[in-house]
């Protein structure tokens, strides 16, 4: 018997049989705008091979107005038709199942023609949206409608229409985007018009025997969003309009509540899918920080839902399922829901990807292959640079070595798995451990690699990371320490903290020492600290925000004259920013750091070093950033070797897991 029972047992649609409980949850990989439709394919067909029940695409737009962006990719044309039926013959040549999301953004879209039911700009958006008259209406139904029939022309298996996060049909049912007093806002019936119009239209062009998924908020997370009441009518209403089964939409993208980043408790929402799934009598599926199959199960189990959905994970790794299915669960590559190289690459406009695998939607660029001249490879520095160059190159059948000086595997990882909300790198830390010895590596920890003993390798692989910066601030007295001594457990700092630069490791630090317990590890601790609520009390879900007191009085600093954490991940940056003002940390750009004396750190602001200020420290943390350890391949270079180095010893500026792991695994894919 599986180790899963509720995710393998098979789910009875009616016109077809899923063969397990998991779903993957839509994604924008960026990859459809740029034409390469066969990349798209591969994409998807590597994720079916890999067992997953049924696929959620990216979002395509019905119309041009509809777009999230100008040129956001759709499903308009004949030609367009085409395109999709290249992913849908792979995916179904692989054996999987695929539905395309619908995505209306109303007045999401970041383009001057966006339409939404009231001229009411978003503040996300710097474009004010039109709105729509009755025949305006009218298209948008016909449009959307029309987009679900093209999908089934296009050979999809379904369709989901995107009815929440705060987007074009989500729009329609609050009052506080909706204040037409026609009939289509007012009173609740009303407000909900568009949606069931909606489903029911697309269940008229797509016919029975075909998926159609409503993604239904049930919590807004936003000022008079909708109540549980009206949640609840609504999912009645799209199920008697046709809907096969209702998806999980959680938060408004507005919404100043962190839904998805790795700070969130794993299924920090499922409570809600749970509530929803006796009122109706189609499955509904449940999303949201879930990421392995022990958490899916337990979802499943507990009956909180039919099905999980799972977007992020099956980036970082496409053989979630069948990994699971097999027993191999540890070897199942972590999401560890940093946002890095997927939702920050998107709204880049760069193709998306995965921190933890970067092959993801470059599954055509990045091949692995079997080598067919096995080398002896040497690779040193245990962090995530050596650790992927290790696993890709031992993968491809070459006899690799790991050397580290540490007594453990993981770099500079085994100190940002100690940050509270960071315990996703646990994970991480757990997961290269496996793969390190499934793969063969040869491990050879607490070990200075020297010239002599890499000669006999035929490559050498240098991944010896960096060292902290000093920035050599005069020191008359003071307790001062990096942030190793702090991550690492070294020192206690005092009650009152200067954190000297405010890079992702300042911020981190500034985390880690004011909060007592971590808020990720208790759901409602973390709800209190966020303001989360329950929507059959509040609309929309939101209460007053109480977070903990702070452990620490802590001071965060920077040179740089501009808004500190303005260089963190788009998606996440903003969250570590409210963290901090949550714990009441100080936050001071723009200083000269002139000493450090016993009472604390004194700095000065501008080129004219005006204004001397005292800031009052026990303790003050440096994170002045990195230089590259590059002592060892130097020393390789001049004994006449041509070692290849990689991560932080390359470079050591704006270092971060994201290149470390890239440039590993794309250096073994070819060597
Ligand atoms: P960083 O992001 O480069 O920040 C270094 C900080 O030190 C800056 O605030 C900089 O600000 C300051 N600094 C630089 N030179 C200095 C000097 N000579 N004297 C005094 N201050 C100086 O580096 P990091 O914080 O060490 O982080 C390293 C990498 O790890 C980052 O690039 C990041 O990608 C990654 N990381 C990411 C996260 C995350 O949440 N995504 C978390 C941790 C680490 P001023 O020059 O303005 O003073
Ligand atoms: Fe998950 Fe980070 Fe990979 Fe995105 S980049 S899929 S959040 S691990």
């Amino acid at each position: 018997m599986s180790q899963y029972p509720h995710i393998f047992t098979p789910l009875d649609l009616g016109h077809v049989t899923l063969p397990n409980r998991v779903l993957m949850g839509s994604m924008h990989t960026n990859l459809e705008e740029r034409g390469d439709w066969n990349a798209v394919a591969e994409f998807y067909a590597e994720r079916a091979r890999g067992g997953v029940a049924l696929m959620v695409t990216g979002g395509m737009a019905p119309n041009n107005e509809g777009g999230v962006f100008p040129g956001a990719a759709g499903l308009f044309t004949p030609e367009d038709i085409a395109h999709h039926k290249i992913i849908t013959d792979r995916v179904h040549a692989a054996g999987g199942r695929i539905a395309m999301q619908i995505l209306h953004a109303g007045r999401y879209a970041y383009g001057p023609d966006c339409v939404a039911p009231s001229a009411i700009k978003s503040p996300i958006s710097p474009f004010p949206p039109k709105e729509l008259d009755e025949a305006g209406i009218e298209k948008q139904i016909a449009d959307i409608a029309t987009a679900a029939a093209r999908a089934r022309e296009a050979g999809y298996d379904g369709v989901e229409v995107m009815g929440s996060e705060g987007y074009f049909l989500n729009q329609f049912l609050v009052r506080h985007t909706n204040k037409r007093e026609d009939g289509w806002g007012g009173s609740f019936e009303n407000r909900m018009r568009l949606p069931v119009e909606v489903v029911k239209r697309v269940r008229e062009a797509v016919g029975p025997d075909f998926i159609v998924i409503f993604r239904i908020s049930l919590i807004d997370l936003i000022p008079d969003g909708s109540t549980w009441e009206e949640v609840v009518t609504l999912a009645k209403a799209v199920e008697a309009a046709g809907a096969t089964m209702l998806n999980t939409g959680i938060g408004w993208h507005e919404a100043r509540v962190p839904t998805i980043v790795t700070s969130v408790p794993r299924a920090a929402f499922t409570w809600l899918t749970g509530r929803l799934k006796p009122e109706v009598s189609i499955p509904v599926i449940t999303s949201n920080r879930i990421n392995t199959p022990e958490i899916g199960e337990s979802v499943l189990a507990e009956g909180c839902a039919d099905m999980v959905s799972m977007a992020r994970p099956f980036l970082a790794d496409a053989d979630f399922v069948v990994k699971a299915k097999e027993g191999r669960a540890a070897e199942i590559a972590p999401c560890i829901a940093c946002n890095q190289a997927c939702l920050d690459h998107t709204f880049q406009g760069k193709v998306s990807s995965c921190l933890v695998n970067p092959r993801a939607a470059h599954e055509t660029e990045i091949v692995i292959t079997k080598t067919e001249a096995p080398k002896s490879i040497a690779v040193v520095g245990a962090g995530p640079a050596g650790l992927s160059a290790a696993i890709t190159a031992a993968e491809r059948g070459h006899a690799v070595t790991l050397f580290d000086r540490a007594s453990e595997l993981g770099g500079q990882l085994t100190m940002a798995r100690a940050i509270p909300g960071k315990e996703e790198f646990h994970g991480l830390t757990d997961w290269f451990k496996t793969m390190i010895e499934k793969t063969g590596v040869t491990v050879k920890l607490e070990t200075d690699a020297t010239p002599d003993l890499l000669a006999p390798f035929d490559e050498i692989i240098i991944a010896t990371g960096v060292q902290p910066r000093d920035p050599e601030i005069p020191t008359e007295g003071g307790q001062v320490v990096t942030y190793i001594d702090i991550l690492k457990g070294r020192v206690t700092a005092g009650k009152r903290v200067a954190v000297i630069g405010a890079g992702g490791i300042g911020f981190d630090v500034a985390e880690f020492l004011t909060v007592t317990d971590s808020p990720t590890l208790d759901l409602e601790e973390w709800k209190r600290e966020w303001g989360v609520g329950d929507p059959a009390q509040t609309p929309g879900g939101l209460t007053k925000p109480a977070p903990e007191a702070p452990a620490r009085e802590v001071t965060l600093l920077q040179r740089k004259k501009e808004k500190l954490g303005r260089r963190l991940g788009k998606t996440t940056g903003w969250v570590h920013r409210a963290a901090l003002h949550m714990k009441d940390v100080k936050m001071i750009g723009g200083v000269n750091y002139e000493k450090i004396t016993a009472e604390g750190l004194h700095v000065t602001f501008g080129e004219a070093r005006e204004n001397p200020t005292l800031i009052e420290a026990d303790t003050v943390v440096l994170c002045a950033g990195q230089l590259s350890d590059r002592s060892l391949a130097d020393a390789l270079i001049a004994a006449g070797r041509s070692p290849h180095v990689i991560g932080g010893a390359d470079v050591a500026a704006e270092l971060d897991a994201k290149r470390a792991i890239d440039q590993g695994t794309r250096l073994a894919a070819a060597l």
